[in-house]
């Protein structure tokens, strides 16, 4: 046993002598070769974006404490600043970062998996379309194909659950100025009498966010962390200038410092739970990263070697320049099929349409709501064939029959020359050994 598998069939490779030897299937090869050829499969350090290694633990670790014997206001408000900034300034861009990067991480992973699932629907397509064609009578094999090749069929296959954000909305520069804002204005009241605490008091009420026919939250938010931060350091030295040495004042500092200590823990929480996120993330996107690289290679080494033989042979090739015709006409259907489950949405008065001009209505929107690239190949399509598009439900089914009554009319006559070729024949053992391939990729991509 060793860590590298058959091309043919995937199973196993083992050492004999100077070569790798497949005891499934007989495949054969120098042990140097399927070393270099196989490197890509067993390359996947870690794919993990550098700035998640590392960095933002360091930074909690690094919070400023306040003293706990303060004999000044003075000092303690200097502390608290300290933090506040800190929190603002550090703390809270970073959290927010490392959010947004696992959010984008985890996007690429699931991009990542679609890849494999979608290359594996294309290889599946190609096989039952090239080499089996659409008379043969279905059996086992055939019907796992027609499994894979409906990976196809969805646009995101297996998607992720979508992870959870909210919790950055709570720990906003927004609720902590909040807070800070209305611990001062407290304090400020209790005391306050002249005309600088009057200035301070309107500095606070503008962050605890009260004056909602002033500015709305969504305001203050994009006035940034900056603005709030200086907004909160003013009320905050306009206060204790006049507070002055004051107990109360101190222990009013104190509770604003519990919170945004509370507020420090609930994000230390999260990131612990973000650290195991990251490393499953990390863990699935390597697995489809060596999935994809094995797939290709078993098409390249395992299935084509002996496939392109018969891909290539004149009868092949005749039998493909005469299906041409069909195939803008297959082109069609495949691409309408898709644009039948294309969700849109309707206005209520398309339900007062007449009948045809209500499907005519639907189809173009739906049309237009595919890809760019889909939507050009079906025009052009339309375009070859010399056809519009459908006009009616009815109309789109008689199509899709007739169509498939032609390829299977075409088929009859040509298929039985194809299977009476050598290359043709010699094949069946590679597509058997090759299904594998397909079917064990597809089960760990599952
Ligand atoms: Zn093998």
């Amino acid at each position: 046993m060793s860590n590298y598998i058959c091309p043919r069939c995937h199973a196993s490779l083992q050492k004999n002598g100077s070569q790798f030897a497949c005891v499934e299937c007989g495949f054969m090869q120098s042990i140097s070769i399927i070393q270099s050829d196989q490197k890509k499969i067993h390359s996947h350090g870690a794919l993990l974006p550098a700035h998640l290694d590392h960095g933002y633990y360091g930074l909690l670790d690094s919070v400023p404490d306040l003293d706990t014997t303060y004999f000044r206001a003075s000092s303690a408000k200097r502390d608290l600043e300290k933090k506040i900034d800190f929190v603002q300034t550090g703390l809270v861009p970073e959290y927010k970062y490392l959010f947004n990067t696992v959010h984008e991480f985890d996007r690429e992973t699931t991009t990542l998996r679609n890849r494999v699932a979608l290359e594996l629907a294309r290889i599946a397509n190609v096989i039952l379309k090239e080499y089996y064609g659409p008379l043969k009578v279905r059996d086992s094999q055939i019907e796992l194909l027609h499994n894979i090749a409906d990976l196809s069929k969805y646009k995101n296959p297996l998607e992720f659950e979508k992870m959870d954000l909210s919790c950055l909305d709570e720990i906003t520069p927004i609720s902590i100025g909040e807070t800070v804002g209305d611990a001062l204005g407290m304090t400020l009241m209790q005391t306050a009498s002249d005309g600088r605490l009057n200035m301070a008091l309107d500095l606070a009420s503008n962050i605890s966010l009260d004056g909602e026919d002033r500015q709305s939250k969504e305001d203050l938010k994009d006035l940034g962390a900056d603005m709030l931060g200086d907004l909160m350091v003013n009320a905050a030295s306009a206060a204790f200038h006049a507070i002055g040495e004051n107990r109360e004042a101190i222990q009013q500092v104190r509770g604003v410092d519990e919170e945004i200590d509370m507020k420090i823990a609930e994000m230390c929480d999260n990131t612990s739970g973000i650290s195991i996120e990251i490393e499953q993330l990390n863990k699935k996107n390597k697995l489809y990263s060596k999935e994809l690289h094995t797939l290709e290679y078993c098409v390249e080494h395992g299935l084509m070697p002996k496939f392109s033989d018969f891909l290539n042979s004149q009868e092949y090739l005749s039998y493909r320049e005469a299906r041409k015709e069909i195939d803008h006409w297959l082109n069609r259907t495949h691409i309408e099929n898709e644009i039948l489950s294309v969700p849109v949405v309707l206005s209520r008065w398309t339900a007062l349409l007449p009948k045809n001009m209500k499907f005519r209505y639907i189809w173009k929107k739906k049309t237009a709501a595919l890809d760019e690239h889909k939507r050009r190949n079906y025009y052009s399509c339309l375009r070859t064939i010399g056809q519009k598009m459908p006009k009616s439900l009815k109309h789109y089914n008689t199509l899709n029959i007739k169509t498939e009554e032609a390829y299977r009319t075409f088929e009859k006559q040509h298929r039985p020359v194809l299977e009476t070729l050598e290359s043709h024949q010699s094949l069946k053992e590679s597509m058997k050994n090759f299904t594998k391939v397909l079917k064990i990729i597809k089960k760990k991509i599952d």
